[in-house]
């Protein structure tokens, strides 16, 4: 990667806790809840990275914290060199156009009662971008034709209830071109589609990466969807990442024993291919309330003596791709019954 479009270091969000039964027995007050907790990461433009995790991971609230949508506890957030919790108030309107995001609901983010001309046109007037009609209609055409919407006079004057869902998630896309962003934030892009168009709306969101340089952050809770359209993946659990890398090694030796779960369920087109699925245990804790050590060892298969005290940090495994797991520097422990837990 050359140069940095997005750069994140360390970004942490806590949100005041309510207080359980358990803290108010124990006359405490409410636990914070940690929904991100030092979360890293670059991305350059025309670069595509998955987040990727269960729901509770934090990835939404990472995809909100890059947004601008909400400040972080902690941490920092870099868009082009320019840090967005320390922009004015006129900088972060600014920030807001080249800052995008795909919501999961088509049909939710569409107003019913505005044709697709007003909806497209929409945010180029709330910004005060366009200065005559004329250039208007050539900003909104063009915002449509990137989104694969043409020819483009089919559409302007249809309502959505008048699309299917993979249109509508087009006009969502369409809306966000409108405004040039450098960075678009995809949280869940194809989970209220039918299965048969989700491949359509990756590979547009693919294709702008590509094309037109911009940056993609794909948020989801299935892996298999970003397999072929992710150059990188960062596998995120209760507000960590936990793996990061090039989607090929990930998906080849993922090496936490979380990704390597969320991988063993991902169907494989091959049927002579057998893959022993990992059945994890319990459910992700809460994040008021996260494991000692590393975090994820109340559910790990391979968790032994010393996952409940130490907290491992990312240990590099190849190539820009790393692991916060101590059996990477430690990888005998796996192999020892004494030391196995559980
Ligand atoms: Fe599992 Fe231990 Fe590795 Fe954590 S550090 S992922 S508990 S083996």
């Amino acid at each position: 990667m050359t140069e940095q479009l997005l750069r994140v270091e360390g970004l942490a969000k806590t949100f005041p806790g309510r207080r359980s039964l358990a803290d108010v027995l124990a006359r405490r007050p409410a636990q914070p809840v940690r929904a991100v907790d030092g979360v890293s990461f670059e991305l350059g433009p025309g670069e595509v990275l998955a987040l990727v995790g269960e729901s509770g991971s934090g990835k939404t609230t990472v995809g909100n914290l890059l947004m601008g949508l909400m400040a972080p506890s902690g941490g920092r957030v870099m868009l082009d060199g320019a840090e967005v919790g320390r922009l004015s108030a006129r900088d972060l309107r600014l920030l807001r156009r080249r800052v995008q995001m795909v919501f999961q609901d088509p049909y939710e983010s569409l107003n019913p009662r505005m044709t697709v001309r007003e909806i497209v046109a929409e945010p180029l007037r709330v910004h005060r971008i366009s200065a005559s009609y004329a250039e208007l209609r050539t900003r909104v055409a063009d915002a449509l034709t990137s989104a694969g919407l043409t020819p483009v006079d089919a559409y302007l004057g249809r309502y959505p209830f008048e699309l299917s869902g993979g249109q509508r998630q087009r006009i969502v896309i369409a809306a966000a071109l409108a405004l040039q962003p450098s960075l678009l934030i995809a949280d869940e892009p194809v989970s209220m589609l039918d299965v048969s168009i989700r491949a359509e709306i990756l590979n547009l969101l693919s294709a702008l990466a590509r094309e037109q340089g911009i940056g993609v952050v794909m948020i989801t809770h299935d892996l298999s969807t970003v397999a072929a359209y992710a150059d990188r993946i960062a596998v995120m659990y209760l507000g960590r990442i936990v793996e990061y890398g090039p989607t090929r090694a990930v998906l080849a030796e993922p090496r936490h024993p979380y990704a390597q779960a969320l991988l063993s369920v991902v169907p494989v087109p091959d049927p002579s291919f057998r893959r022993r699925p990992v059945i994890l245990r319990g459910e992700m804790p809460d994040p008021s309330n996260i494991p000692s050590g590393c975090r994820f060892h109340p559910r790990c298969p391979l968790a032994f003596d010393r996952c409940p005290t130490v907290d491992p940090p990312l240990f590099e495994v190849g190539p820009g791709h790393a692991a916060a797991c101590l059996l990477v520097e430690e990888p005998e422990a796996a192999a020892e019954p004494a030391r196995r837990l559980g």
